[in-house]
């Protein structure tokens, strides 16, 4: 193995030996030569750089300082208490030192009238800045500082205890790359480097560690990042390739039954989206490979008709079709809503859930492996062990974050008799995210967008209310209400505090009762029997109720066109993609929808934004992309999953140029040189091997 060197342990490395080798795998999960190198510093620190303190302000991070000591003193009487606090000042102002914990060590090396080199946080205490627990230096005439950027690494107490601070592994570091910088292999071709004017790969690592100056750090960064995110796109694109190659699927090319369908049956046009994702579906469908395809659409913009008529597809070759919803509700109205085409058609149809009878299972059981049953409706009963189909030809995934790959693969084994291939599968999630980021996080699946909404629906219009408007809201509620409508008001249901958000929803409850006396309320939250939400919201969908009082139970899918107002309370506690699908459940009907969003005064920056971008926009496009500025792509759905996060370097929020570029690349690639077999490209597909194999140390040096 010509990387093996870099699998050495970390114990032989000149200053580290066993105890610390141990600690800095405890640690900081380093154990080998390649791990350390690839321990790249978290920022750097300019030492060449020293700020005046008039000009600090409280956004800087760290600074560094040069100035007189004026004023010691030891404050505080009791032990516990006890801090020592010292004046540094510069010819433009005074910040004050202090320290709570060593004070016995620093004491004795702060001189009164003497110049010091300080470095630390400054913050801001009264009218003073304050940096605690700063870094001090005597400054020394004679000493210039080594580079420019002196690394920062991450560290840990227990290291710290150990000199393994960041200077003590600055100095690791440094051995190492005397050892092996001629070892490190390059992994990238020479057509690539000289395309993107990349420095060579050994030299971008140290650069990364010791860079000569910021420019050289830049170039380090860029190389190291396109090439994170290279591999990444390189090893999905590669595995989606295989799988296409290895997974034969059933041909569903007829579409018999569609023309009846569409002339007899289907209430609307189709709009030009939809046209354009069946065909795209429908191209899969009939490759004779295995379809997994992503459906992402706003909420509204009528993935369930998509949906229905790829199974009408499948029905028209003699195939099974199964939808799949993450709760009951959302089953039962795919089923309802689905039922009525179906039964015209004399298609049968039917739904299993947690709460069929056995009876009923029974049936239906018996009906899919014969295949009398053509389409099936359910949730996570559908993938139970006895659950077994004739022939499963398309499987539908609603929401698909509620499921995991495991149930995808679970459904993958439904078919009975084992010379069929697998089902083709269809995963449709309602929250949008940008389309470059869903090639990257879903990149084992082929994407398609509905980006268009039906003709004709009026916009929902959203406004935002501080709490003391209460009554304004309410006001708006009773005429919305007296002209025929229904409000959901909903509450916020965040787990570490639900007794105190069940609180909350109680007394709002209350409070609604007592402000709606005339009109009947229903309630929905998470700790109610299924029976007992299920009661509640059939009262609500048949309008028998007029008020909505629910916690996000109802944020996924469901469908009362006769709601036409949506309140949202404490709107700063939820994310924007969250806000977005809740306005969602509204607008579905004729009527003008409106969206409240509730807040206090007290609004985060980021709060202010969401607020702002709510009102703003409908586009929920638009939202991810602003929602993935704010908080990073952590929270997105399926982003667990992918793998992608595992980035070093590389941030799929901020670096989306790269990324992007990145991915142009691997397919160009690939497109040209499908086995990467072509000489030039040998470093490349090592490197992709040693990936792929998991190959610890290469991995993380990609
Ligand atoms: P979502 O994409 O959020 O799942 P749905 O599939 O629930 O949206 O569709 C929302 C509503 O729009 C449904 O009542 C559906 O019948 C209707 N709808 C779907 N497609 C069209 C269309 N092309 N024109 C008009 N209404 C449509
Ligand atoms: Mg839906």
């Amino acid at each position: 193995m010509q990387n093996s060197f870099f699998d050495t342990k970390i114990e032989y490395l000149k200053g580290v030996g066993t105890q610390k080798a141990n600690l800095l795998g405890l640690e900081l999960q380093l154990f080998t030569y390649g791990d350390l190198l690839t321990h790249y510093p978290f920022r750097h620190e300019d030492r060449t750089k020293f700020y005046d303190i008039g000009e600090i302000t409280e956004d800087y991070p760290y600074v560094q300082l040069k100035g007189k000591i004026t004023d010691i003193q030891l404050l505080g009487s009791s032990d516990k208490k006890k801090r020592l606090s010292a004046k540094l000042e510069d010819s433009t102002g005074i910040v004050e030192l202090v320290w709570f914990q060593g004070i016995q060590w620093v004491q004795p090396k702060l001189k009164r009238g003497y110049e010091y080199i300080v470095f630390g946080k400054p913050q801001l205490f009264g009218k003073i800045f304050n940096i605690a627990h700063p870094e001090i230096e005597l400054f020394l005439e004679h000493k210039t500082p080594e580079t420019a950027l002196s690394p920062v690494y991450p560290s840990t107490v227990k290291l710290q205890k150990r000199f393994l601070d960041s200077k003590g592994i600055g100095i690791l570091v440094k051995n190492l790359l005397e050892i092996c910088y001629d070892k490190i292999p390059e992994t990238l071709s020479n057509e690539l480097i000289e395309k993107y004017k990349f420095i060579p790969k050994n030299e971008a690592i140290k650069q990364m560690h010791f860079p000569k100056s910021p420019k050289t750090l830049h170039q380090a960064v860029r190389r190291l990042k396109f090439e994170e995110f290279f591999f990444i796109q390189l090893k999905l694109l590669w595995q989606k390739t295989v799988r296409k190659h290895t997974h034969q699927g059933q041909i569903l090319k007829s579409t018999a039954i569609l023309t009846d369908f569409y002339n007899n049956h289907l209430p609307f046009d189709l709009t030009n989206a939809q046209k354009r994702v069946i065909k795209e579906i429908y191209k899969d469908l009939c490759s004779g490979k295995q379809m997994n395809r992503l459906l992402q659409g706003d909420v509204g913009s009528g993935k369930t008709m998509v949906a229905f008529i790829c199974m009408l597809i499948a029905i028209a070759n003699d195939a099974q079709a199964c939808l799949m919803a993450p709760t009951e509700i959302l089953a039962d109205q795919h089923y309802k809503g689905l039922k009525e085409y179906a039964d015209k058609m004399k298609i049968t149809i039917a739904k299993l859930t947690g709460s069929s009878k056995t009876s009923e299972r029974k049936v239906i059981h018996e009906m899919l492996r014969n295949g009398d049953l053509k389409i099936i409706i359910g949730t996570h009963a559908l993938i139970e062990e006895e659950v077994m189909f004739h022939n499963l030809g398309l499987c539908v995934i609603d929401e698909q974050h509620r499921f995991g790959v495991a149930q995808r693969a679970a459904l993958w084994k439904k078919n009975e008799r084992k010379e069929l291939p697998p089902p083709h599968v269809l995963v449709m999630t309602a929250t949008p995210i940008p389309r470059t980021l869903a090639m990257t996080l879903y990149g084992d699946l082929d994407v398609s967008t509905i980006d268009e909404l039906p003709a004709g629906r009026k916009p929902i219009q959203t406004m935002h209310f501080y709490d003391a408007n209460r009554l304004k809201v309410f006001g708006f509620l009773k005429k919305q209400i007296e002209l025929g409508r229904q409000v959901y008001i909903v509450y916020p249901l965040i787990e570490e505090s639900e007794a105190l958000d069940y609180k909350n929803l109680m007394d709002g409850f209350e409070s609604i009762s007592r402000a709606f006396p005339e009109y009947p309320i229903s309630i929905v939250h998470g700790q109610m029997k299924p029976q007992d939400k299920d009661f509640e919201m059939q009262r609500f969908v048949k309008n028998e109720t007029k008020i909505m009082v629910a916690t996000t139970v109802i944020e996924v899918g469901v469908n009362v066109p006769n709601a036409s107002v949506m309140v949202i309370e404490d709107a700063q506690r939820f994310g924007l993609s969250q806000l977005h699908q809740l306005r969602g459940r509204v607008g579905r009907g004729a009527e003008q929808s409106y969206c409240i969003l509730m807040t206090n005064y007290k609004l985060s920056k980021e709060g202010k934004i969401r607020t702002e971008t709510m009102v703003r926009t409908n586009n929920g496009f638009e939202i991810a992309d602003i929602d993935l500025k704010l908080r990073g792509p952590g929270d997105l759905d399926g982003t667990q999953q992918s793998g992608v996060l595992d980035l070093r370097l590389g941030d799929i929020a901020k670096d989306q140029i790269i990324l992007q570029e990145a991915r142009k690349t691997a397919e160009e690639l690939l497109d040209k040189d499908p086995n990467l077999s072509l000489p030039e490209n040998v470093f490349i597909k090592r490197h992709l091997t040693s990936v792929q194999q998991g190959g610890k140390v290469w991995s993380r040096i990609s």
